[in-house]
């Protein structure tokens, strides 16, 4: 199967084009006519010549994904499911905030890390996304936005938060970082765009390494090692000390402030006593709490926490300093926690 073109790094594509008998500067044109004319066909580049786009016809396909079913939420929310090459399933969803339009993007099929509350971590992964499985759903859901009425809208934040650990992935999504934030493309400032990881420590310092701007948010969701190894069974092999550790180093390297995600589970970490242990853990730290009310996904068994125990938590972390926000939700009337939709799909087959 050939390869898709948005695979290519800006100098990757310079250097492809070179090794063709093609003129360096062709990577520029080309790059104009993927990420700012937005084209769904090569066919449609007309100022390069026909050798070129044939070639580029016997080397790559342009877009890798098909639309499969698209949801929408009366609050805005895009829910996409896209089906790639080889007829495996992808999610990708459109978040629309005051400030602009976030995608959220998927960097695996399926996922090993097995997160008891997750509907993806019931379905193991089959396969990496390559960089350009990843940015073709951006690009996928940039034009369709381009086919909304109103005022024209762009894709200006990406979320690395959907199906998949993209630590486990981590050239294709550092390639995918490398091509959605260049200049010459999309150009998606590194600050707008957000990895979360649920723990990977070693990559975790590779990244704090990379030296760029790019924001990081661990999936926390416990305070302590017993329950989090409980819901998170990644937490076996990087306990938590090790996790704060490395976040600590990532903090000192980069100057950034870090995010903890902390889903609300009804009487499982929503209670007082596990308020205390975060702020134990995250005091004196440049450090964001992000809570998040579960999503429920019908056959894990877990409840949303109620609205007083949100509220008493959060009252809990405020009055201990600790930077705290509860996350708005999304796509309520759709299918919006993360993989639910695929799990339908792959149920329904
Ligand atoms: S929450 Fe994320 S890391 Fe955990 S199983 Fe689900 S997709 Fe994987």
């Amino acid at each position: 199967m050939k390869p898709t073109i948005y695979d290519l790094t800006y100098e990757q594509l310079e250097a492809w084009m070179l090794e063709n008998g093609e003129k360096k500067f062709r990577a520029q044109q080309i790059w104009n006519w993927l990420y700012i004319q937005q084209v769904a066909e090569f066919a449609e580049m007309n100022n390069i010549s026909k050798v070129l786009i044939e070639k580029l016809e016997a080397a790559f396909i342009l877009s890798p994904l098909t639309q499969n079913v698209l949801q929408a939420s009366s609050d805005g929310t895009r829910k996409y499911l896209f089906a790639l090459n080889d007829g495996t399933l992808i999610e990708t969803v459109l978040m629309p905030h005051k400030y602009g339009n976030s995608v959220c993007v998927t960097t695996q099929v399926g996922c090993n890390i097995g997160c008891s509350f997750c509907a993806s971590g019931t379905l193991r992964k089959q396969r990496d996304l390559t960089a350009g499985e990843i940015m073709a759903q951006v690009m996928l859901v940039q034009r369709d936005l381009n086919t909304l009425e109103g005022e024209a809208q762009r894709v200006s934040h990406i979320v690395i938060m959907g199906i998949g650990e993209p630590f486990d992935n981590y050239d294709n999504f550092m390639d995918f970082i490398r091509i959605v934030n260049h200049p010459k493309g999309l150009a998606i400032g590194a600050r707008h765009i957000t990895v979360s990881t649920s723990g990977i420590v070693p990559k975790i310092r590779q990244f704090a390494d990379e030296g760029i701007q790019v924001n990081l948010a661990i999936s926390l969701h416990a305070p302590n090692d017993e329950l989090r190894s409980s819901v998170m069974k990644i937490n076996n092999a990087y306990p938590i000390p090790e996790l704060m550790d490395a976040v600590r180093y990532y903090i000192a390297k980069t100057n950034r402030r870090i995010t903890f995600e902390y889903i609300m589970m009804r009487g499982v970490n929503d209670q007082i006593i596990h308020a205390r242990q975060l702020v134990k853990l995250v005091r004196g730290m440049n450090a964001y709490i992000n809570l998040i009310p579960f999503n429920a996904v019908d056959e894990h068994g877990y409840q949303r926490s109620t609205k007083e125990d949100v509220s008493a938590f959060f009252d809990y972390l405020k009055k201990e300093k600790i930077q705290v926000m509860v996350r708005r939700e999304f796509g309520h009337d759709i299918d919006a926690a993360c993989g639910q939709l695929r799990a339908k799909k792959l149920e329904s087959e």
